[in-house]
C-alpha cells in the first residue's frame, strides 16, 4: 500500500525561507546565500518524507515566490512591461513580477481558492510569446535524485487548464480575450517539460486541476478533455496524477476528470468533499489509481486515524489493493510545518495536533496498516488522543454549548427599524453631516511595539505599561481632537493584531510559537487554534475605552473585531460545525458589546474585515453560509438600545454579489474598502438597491504611501453623493493607519477632513 503527498510548506519550520529572502531582497545577502537556504530546505523535506517512507514524494512545491508565478515562468510569460529579454528567467525578473522594482510595480495578486494563500495573477493577452524559459521543474527533480539523496519524486505542476483559468486577460483586452484559446500556445511547452523529464528518469508526473472543483461552464470543461488528449502522447511512459482540491468535485467535472485520455490516477479531498466519497463509490474507473485525500491538509488537527483507516478499507474493495494510495486532501502548503518546534504548548493539546511534519507520518502510518503492517502503539497513542480531545474540560463548557444551540434557526435582529434608530443616535449624537471618522489603528512605532514586548515578556511592570498604553492614547486623542474628526477611535495601541488580541482573552484559544503559514511571498501568518469551547472570562476592552472617552467629550468608538472575522482567521476546531464555533464567538462578543454600552461607549464598532473571505468555492453553499454569518455578526449586537451606534467595517469592495447579505447585517454604519476600486462599490448603489444605513467607502488608499490631496477627496465625496444619500454618507480611509507613519497620517487626515468640511459648506 502506498503513500502520496500533494504538496510541503516551503517556509521551513522556522521561516529560513523568509529570512533568506528577505535579506537577499535587502542586498544583505547574495543570490547564492538564497540559492544555498533553499536548496537546504529541500533537501531535508524530501529526506524527512523518504525517511517517513512516503511513495510518491512530490517535487517542485517549493517556490521563491509563488507556485503560480512559477508557472508563468517555466512558459516565458512575462508581461512586456517588466523589459524580459528571453534567456533562461532569473532573480531580477522573477522578483520584479512579484514584487515590482524601481520603475514597475508588481502584478496583481489575488487569493489561491479560498486559502489565504494569494498568487501572482498571470496576464495573458494574443500577444504573448511563450518559451520554455525556466527549468525549475526539471532542476529539482535532478536535484532530488541525485546521488546522495536518491530520492525518484514526483514533480508537480500547476496543470495547464487550471493555469488559464486562473489568468487574467491583459490590459487593452479584458472584455474580449478568451484566455483558454491559449492553450494550443502553452501545451508544446508542458511537452517540452515533460520529454526532459522523461530523459532524466521521472516515471510520474502530478498536473494539479483544483479549478475542477469550482462551479466550471460546460466549455471550461471541455478544455480539460481537450488538453489531455493533446499531452497524451508526451507523457506516454509517465504515470500522470491529476489532483484536485479543497471541495467536492461536482458531478459532471467528476465525469470529465475520470475520462481523460493518458492520465493514471487522481488525488480527492475527502475531509472536504463527502459527496466525492459517493462518486467515487459508485463511478471509479477501473484500473485507475485513487489518491485518497485523508489526511486534512487545511487544518492542524491529528488525523483520526481509525476513522480514516475504515473508510480506506471502505475504498479498497472499490479501486483495488493496489490501486488505493494514501495521500493528503491537499497540499500540506496551508497548514503549519512542524510541531516539534512548539514549547509554549503543553502536551495535552499538542497531543491533539498534527502540522505538516507530522501529517507525513500519519499518512505513511495509515498506508502501513492498510497493508497489514499497522503500528499498534501509533494507533493506540493516536485513539487516545482523540479520547481525550473529546472529552476533555478544556474543550466542552456545556453552559456556552447550550446557548450556541439555542440560537440556531432564530432570527435575531434589533427591534427597531435602521432609519428609525439612525434618528434617536443622531439626537444623543449631534453630529455634522458628512461625519469624519477612521477606522481604528493609528501608526504602531517601533517604541510601541517594544513596550507591548516587554510587557508580554514580564520585562516591565503592568502599571509602566499602562502608562505608557494611557500616554499613546492620549497622543491619539488629542491629535484627531486638532484635526477636528467628528467620532473618535483609542488608536489599538494595546493590539499586535486584531484577532490574536481577542483570542488570548478569550477560553478555547491556543497559540503556536511557530505555527506559520504562507500568506504570499515572504509573508506568512499565525493563525491561533480554536480548541474548545469559546467563552470570555472578563471584559476584554472596556478598561481601554472608558479610558479613552473620558479623554474628550466628542463619541469614542468601542473596537471589536467580530465573530466571523475571529472564526475566519483561526484554525478552526474540526469536532463540530463551524457556525456553532461562530455562534459561540458571537455570545463573547455581545457580551463585551453590551460591557461596553453600560461603560457609557455610545459608538461601537464590530470589524467583520474576513466576512467575505468565508465564502465557500461552491455557489450552491453560499446562501448556507452568508445566513449563519450574518446571523452571527446580528447576535453580538441584537442587546443594544438604539440610540447605541452599531459600526462595522469590511476591507474589500467586491460587494457587488453580497450586497443584500451585508444590508441584512443591519448595522447602524458600514465603512469599506474603496479607494482602489471606486466604481465597483459605486455601480452596487447606482443599480437601485435600496440602502438606508450609514455608509463610509473609504476616500483614500492606506496601503500606500502617498498623501491625497484635499481636491482628489473632495471629488471622489462628489462622486460618492452623486449615489448616495447625503444624510447616509461617511467620510473615512479605507482601513486602519496602522502600517503607516504619522508624517503620512497627519496630512492625509488633514486633507479629509478639510475636504469634508468644504463639501458640507458647498451642500
Ligand atoms: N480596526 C482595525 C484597524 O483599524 C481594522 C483592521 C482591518 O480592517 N483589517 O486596524
Ligand atoms: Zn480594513
Amino acid at each position: 500500500m502506498a503513500s502520496h503527498i500533494v504538496g510541503y510548506p516551503r517556509m521551513g519550520p522556522k521561516r529560513e525561507l523568509k529570512f533568506a529572502l528577505e535579506s537577499f531582497w535587502d542586498g544583505k545577502t547574495t543570490a547564492e546565500d538564497l540559492q544555498k537556504v533553499s536548496a537546504d530546505l529541500r533537501s531535508s523535506i524530501w529526506k524527512q518524507m523518504s525517511d517517513a517512507g512516503i511513495k510518491y514524494i512530490p517535487s517542485n512545491t517549493f517556490s521563491y515566490y509563488d507556485q503560480v508565478l512559477d508557472t508563468t515562468t517555466m512558459i516565458g510569460a512575462v508581461p512586456p512591461r517588466y523589459n524580459w529579454n528571453g534567456g533562461e528567467i532569473g532573480f531580477d525578473t522573477y522578483f520584479s513580477m512579484a514584487r515590482g522594482n524601481a520603475s514597475v510595480p508588481a502584478m496583481e495578486m489575488t487569493k489561491w481558492f479560498d486559502t489565504n494563500y494569494h498568487f501572482i495573477v498571470p496576464e495573458l493577452g494574443p500577444e504573448v510569446k511563450f518559451s520554455y524559459a525556466s527549468h525549475k521543474a526539471v532542476n529539482e527533480y535532478k536535484e532530488a535524485k541525485a546521488v546522495r539523496l536518491g530520492v525518484d519524486t514526483v514533480p508537480v505542476f500547476v496543470g495547464p487548464v487550471s493555469y488559464l483559468l486562473l489568468s487574467k486577460p491583459a490590459k487593452g483586452v479584458e472584455k474580449t480575450f478568451d484566455l483558454l484559446s491559449l492553450l494550443d500556445k502553452i501545451l508544446p511547452i508542458y511537452k517540452e517539460v515533460i520529454a526532459e523529464l522523461k530523459a532524466a528518469g521521472a516515471t510520474w508526473i502530478q498536473f494539479d486541476e483544483a479549478t475542477l472543483v469550482k462551479d466550471l461552464e460546460p466549455y471550461q470543461l471541455e478544455a480539460f478533455t481537450k488538453a489531455y488528449s493533446d499531452l497524451e502522447s508526451s507523457c506516454s511512459g509517465l504515470n500522470v496524477i491529476v489532483a484536485t482540491y479543497f471541495a467536492d468535485i461536482p458531478t459532471d467535472a467528476f465525469k470529465v476528470l475520470t475520462t481523460l485520455p493518458g492520465v493514471t490516477g487522481y488525488t480527492f479531498d475527502l475531509i472536504r468533499g463527502e459527496k466525492t466519497l459517493d462518486l467515487i463509490k459508485t463511478s471509479f474507473p477501473s484500473g485507475k489509481y485513487l489518491f485518497a485525500g485523508v489526511v486534512d491538509g487545511r487544518n492542524i488537527w491529528a488525523n483520526d486515524l481509525a476513522g480514516s483507516l475504515s473508510v480506506l478499507e471502505s475504498l479498497e474493495g472499490i479501486v483495488g489493493k493496489d490501486k488505493l494510495v494514501v495521500s493528503t486532501s491537499s497540499s500540506l502548503l496551508h497548514t503549519a510545518v512542524d510541531l516539534v518546534n512548539e514549547t509554549k504548548l503543553d502536551d495535552e493539546i499538542k497531543s491533539w495536533l498534527a502540522f505538516a511534519a507530522q501529517k507525513v507520518v500519519e499518512v505513511n502510518a495509515l498506508a502501513k496498516a492498510l497493508s497489514g503492517q499497522k503500528d499498534e502503539a501509533f494507533f493506540a497513542a493516536n485513539a487516545a488522543a482523540q479520547a481525550s480531545r473529546k472529552s476533555s474540560p478544556r474543550v466542552n463548557n456545556e453552559s456556552v454549548q447550550k446557548a450556541a444551540v439555542a440560537l440556531r434557526g432564530n432570527d435575531h435582529r434589533r427591534a427597531t427599524n435602521v432609519s428609525a434608530r439612525l434618528d434617536a443616535q443622531q439626537k444623543k449624537l449631534n453630529l455634522p453631516i458628512l461625519p469624519t471618522t477612521t477606522i481604528g489603528s493609528f501608526p504602531q512605532t517601533i517604541e510601541l511595539r517594544r513596550v507591548r514586548r516587554e510587557y508580554k515578556a514580564k520585562k516591565i511592570s503592568e502599571e509602566e505599561y499602562v502608562k505608557a498604553i494611557k500616554e499613546e492614547i492620549f497622543k491619539v486623542v488629542q491629535l484627531q481632537e486638532e484635526l477636528d474628526i467628528d467620532v473618535l477611535v483609542h488608536g489599538e495601541p494595546e493590539r499586535n493584531d486584531m484577532v490574536e488580541y481577542f483570542g488570548e482573552q478569550l477560553s478555547g484559544f491556543a497559540f503556536t510559537a511557530n505555527g506559520w503559514v504562507q500568506s504570499y511571498g515572504s509573508r506568512c501568518v499565525k493563525p491561533p487554534i480554536i480548541y474548545g469551547d469559546v467563552s470570555r472570562p472578563k471584559a476584554m476592552t472596556v478598561f481601554w475605552s472608558t479610558m479613552a472617552q473620558e479623554m474628550t467629550k466628542r463619541p469614542m468608538k468601542g473596537m471589536l473585531t467580530g465573530p466571523v472575522t475571529i472564526l475566519n482567521w483561526s484554525f478552526v476546531r474540526n469536532d463540530q460545525p463551524r457556525f456553532e464555533t461562530c455562534y459561540q464567538i458571537a455570545l463573547a462578543i455581545k457580551d463585551e458589546v453590551e460591557d461596553l454600552e453600560k461603560a457609557g461607549i455610545t459608538v461601537i464598532q464590530i470589524d467583520e474585515a474576513a466576512l467575505r473571505e468565508g465564502l465557500p468555492l461552491r455557489k450552491s453553499e453560499h446562501a448556507f453560509y452568508l445566513d449563519w454569518a450574518v446571523h452571527s455578526f446580528r447576535i453580538t449586537n441584537v442587546g443594544v438600545q438604539d440610540t447605541t451606534q452599531i459600526h462595522t467595517h469590511m476591507c474589500y469592495s467586491n460587494f457587488n454579489d453580497i450586497i443584500h447579505s451585508i444590508i441584512n447585517m443591519d448595522a447602524d454604519v458600514i465603512t469599506i474598502e474603496n479607494s482602489r476600486s471606486d466604481e465597483k462599490l459605486l455601480s452596487v448603489f447606482r443599480e437601485g438597491v435600496k440602502y438606508g444605513a450609514g455608509i463610509g467607502p473609504g476616500v483614500y488608499d492606506i496601503h500606500s504611501p502617498r498623501i491625497p490631496s484635499m481636491e482628489e477627496i473632495h471629488d471622489r465625496v462628489n462622486k460618492m453623493l452623486a449615489v448616495l444619500e447625503t444624510n447616509i454618507l461617511w467620510v473615512n480611509p479605507d482601513c486602519g493607519l496602522k502600517t503607516r507613519k504619522y508624517g503620512e497620517v497627519k496630512p492625509a487626515l488633514e486633507n479629509m477632513v478639510t475636504a469634508a468640511k468644504k463639501l458640507r459648506a458647498e451642500l
